[in-house]
């Protein structure tokens, strides 16, 4: 590894401090009710940065308070669709302009690369909110032609107070995918940050309001997934939640959902997205590609390529450029220039990481390179190539989460799309390929919400994104995210007035 030694090293000084720490509710940031705290952790070092308030079911309860009285009585609901979408044109331009800030905090608190965090997710960020505020006044209804003499129309209204929790993969990537559309549509929003992350999101809500959010509107909680997180999914006066993170998570929110109130949710969860590497794939492209669908932001993506399925005439010669391409990765401090892998999030995503790479020796999959951590401080480990993966091993059906690239062989395209399918998730899919039949074929076989063809990872604002099977419910992202934030009303009118 060019930079084993880095992890090694003193770890860099961030360039600011950080300043919010407090639950933000009700436009104002305070201690939680309980007056209790817990430390956000370096992944770098796995020491504290800072001490956050957390939040509980009693901060939830004033944060749906407060997010109902600005629903119900404004100014948020009254204004009209262009004051909103101005205020909301104006946090992305501060989101712009505060860049370095957001990423230093993303960086520190996720330890993904400062020049991923600063040159694409805040970018991205600023991107999400200016579409979603585009979208803000150019929400409306339909006139229905409906027999008889009436007349009739739809109204496209705000659902209410969104509760939305999420990971700590893309913390601001993922603030913004939930916020952008719900404000959009003129909801308020109680949001819960992941325990590992809660950092970026509380600075960010500030700008928000710097921007002119009303007091109430959006809501920040920092805080455990049992606690301030099931709270927020059984609210009996939160009519909607949206969540992102794992299914087996997703499944006590969509419960809770249920025996609450029955709001409606939606889901975002899982994958074990194939990687498929056609017989006429170029394959140096190919290599790389695959190389970037697992490897990027630390292998901690839902839609990772984690099953690399290369067609056997050309697999040796994939392997092994594969396994160079992974033992060139540059691993080290993530503020760093020059660094494209930094540390796991935390100690559990680490230690789960080596047990599935221990499972993989076991299981008699072969290991080219890595499989082991990178130093001996935070929660690094060196990129890892597993080669002679067979569908049954844990490595190939488990989301393991890290930088562990599993390669699996094929002969034909029946074949592949079987095995490819033969998940319980459903995400996303890479294809690799110059035959623009293989492509179409693929493309219509796979049950997958995104399906990318000689590409990976490519998320624009207007490109809906979710899942089939366990991966998930619902599309966020684009036009299609609008529709989880809004009820349709049915208003019906006679032409001429009725002879009751
Ligand atoms: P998680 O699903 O437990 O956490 C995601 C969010 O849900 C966090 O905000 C968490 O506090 C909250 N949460 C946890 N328990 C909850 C509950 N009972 N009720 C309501 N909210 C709750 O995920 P994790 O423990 O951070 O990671 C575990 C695995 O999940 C990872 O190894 C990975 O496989 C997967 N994961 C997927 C994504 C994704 O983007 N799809 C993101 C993070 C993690």
């Amino acid at each position: 590894y060019s930079t084993a030694s880095a992890a090694l090293e003193e770890p860099i000084k961030p360039s600011i401090q950080v300043e919010h720490t407090q639950l933000l509710i009700g436009g104002k940031f305070v201690d939680a009710a309980s007056g209790k705290t817990f430390p956000t952790l370096d992944p770098r070092t796995g020491e504290a940065i800072a001490h956050v308030a957390e939040g509980d079911s009693e901060d939830v309860d004033r944060a749906v308070v407060a997010a109902r009285r600005a629903f119900d009585e404004g100014p948020w609901t009254k204004m009209t669709a262009y004051e909103r979408q101005k205020i909301l044109l104006r946090a992305a331009d501060l989101i712009e302009k505060h860049n370095d800030e957001l990423a230093t905090l993303e960086t520190w608190d996720n330890g993904k690369p400062y020049a991923q965090a600063a040159e694409i997710e805040v970018p991205m960020f600023v991107r999400l909110i200016r579409y979603y505020a585009g979208w803000a006044d150019k929400i409306h209804g339909l006139t229905v032609p409906a027999d008889g003499s009436y007349h009739v129309q739809t109204l496209h209204e705000p659902i209410g107070v969104a509760g939305q929790i999420i990971p700590w993969n893309f913390p601001l990537l993922m603030f913004a995918w939930k916020v952008g559309p719900a404000l959009a549509c003129g909801n308020t929003v109680v949001l819960k940050t992941a325990e590992q992350t809660p950092l970026s999101a509380l600075y960010a809500a500030r700008l928000f309001h710097e921007a002119g959010l009303p007091s109430g509107v959006l809501n920040v909680i920092s805080g455990f997934g049992p606690t301030a997180g099931a709270a927020i999914a059984s609210h009996m006066d939160v009519d909607k939640v949206a969540f992102t993170g794992s299914t087996d998570t997703g499944k006590i929110v969509l419960e809770l959902a249920a025996k609450s109130n029955l709001k409606t949710v939606t889901l975002e969860l899982g994958g074990k997205s194939p990687f498929i590497v056609c017989e006429d794939a170029d394959v140096d492209q190919a290599v790389e590609a695959a190389h970037f669908a697992l490897f990027f932001n630390q292998g901690q993506c839902c839609c990772a390529g984690s099953r690399t399925f290369v067609h056997e005439n050309i697999y040796d010669e994939f392997v092994e450029k594969a396994k160079a391409r992974a033992l060139k990765r540059v691993v080290g401090d993530p503020f760093k220039g020059g660094i494209e892998q930094g540390p796991q999030i935390d100690s559990e995503q680490f230690e789960k990481i080596l047990k599935y790479i221990r499972s993989g020796v076991e299981s008699g999959a072969t290991l080219e390179t890595g499989g082991e951590r990178l130093g001996d401080a935070g929660f690094y480990i060196k990129p890892t190539v597993f080669t002679n993966v067979q569908d049954n091993m844990l490595i190939a059906k488990d989301e393991i989460f890290g930088p562990v690239q599993s390669i699996l062989k094929f002969k034909d395209l029946d074949e592949v799309i079987r095995r490819a399918n033969n998940t319980r998730y459903g995400l996303a899919a890479g294809v690799f390929t110059k035959n623009i039949a293989t492509a179409n074929t693929l493309t219509r076989a796979l049950r997958v919400g995104t399906v990318w063809v000689n590409c990976f990872d490519t998320f624009d604002a207007a490109i809906p994104f979710g899942g089939y099977k366990m991966s998930g419910q619902g599309r966020e992202k684009g036009i299609y995210s609008l529709k989880n934030y809004l009820q349709v009303k049915a208003v019906v009118t006679p032409l001429e007035n009725p002879a009751w």
